[in-house]
């Protein structure tokens, strides 16, 4: 192993959370229109529909909810409305990061072995605003803000690393984007389970393969790297 990849949103540090809590208030804003329930069903429609146009990230779901409000409104959600998702995206911007428990103590013993980069999908801005918020920049070599993590995104990230495909391991919370494509092409792979995973990223299959392991929490890879 030369290289370990970790992803950053619910790996590194808390993020869904986060979201959930902006899309419960968008939610509670549009109770007038729909049921909770149905609003949120409405956006993540939104959203995947966008994912193609806008990438993953916090400024794609912010247009995503003003679309939706749009939409559901027929038109009548008005400015002020707007200002008031704008809001809630920003604020979501502006939270504190919070890291999760052992990942300081994983990447200051892995920093000394390994060449560690951070592989994340997200807005640009955001993602190096957190990462330089978080403090745990000092640990990485390199950060990669990926525009998605399927098999050729990990293709390309490790031929620019300079290194073999079985060379790298990459360790994060989900196993659709973090893990599956990873071991598609010969790479190794960690899932570190958080208790939220977004919708789009849930798999509800096992995984069992000879370069793959699960742990309960971040500290227990240090018993085998
Ligand atoms: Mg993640």
């Amino acid at each position: 192993m030369k290289v370990i990849a970790f992803d950053a949103d619910d790996t590194l540090w808390v993020n869904e959370p986060y979201f959930s809590e902006a899309e419960q208030h968008f939610c509670q804003m549009m109770e007038n229109f729909l049921p909770i329930h149905s609003t949120s069903q409405e956006l993540f429609k939104t959203e995947m529909d966008n994912l193609d146009t806008y990438g993953y990230g916090v400024k794609g779901f912010m247009l995503s909810m003003i679309e939706t409000a749009t939409r559901i409104s027929k038109g009548t959600i008005g400015l002020d409305g707007i200002e008031r998702i704008l809001a809630i995206g920003k604020e979501l911007i502006h939270k504190p990061i919070e890291i999760l428990p052992g990942v300081e103590d994983v990447l200051e013993t892995l920093s000394q072995k390994y060449r560690l980069v951070v592989a994340t999908k997200g807005d640009l801005l955001d993602q190096e605003r957190k990462l330089a918020k978080s403090g745990l920049e000092k640990y990485f070599h390199h950060i990669e803000i990926m525009s998605n993590k399927k098999e050729h995104d990990y293709l390309k990230l490790i031929h620019h690393l300079d290194i073999q495909t079985n060379e790298f391991l990459m360790i994060g919370n989900s196993l659709k984007s973090d893990i599956l494509p990873v071991l598609a092409i010969g790479g190794h792979g960690i899932h570190v389970p958080f208790h939220t995973t977004w919708e789009h990223e849930q798999v509800s299959h096992q995984i069992i393969h000879e370069n793959f392991r699960e742990v309960n929490e971040m500290l227990e890879i240090l018993d085998f790297l």
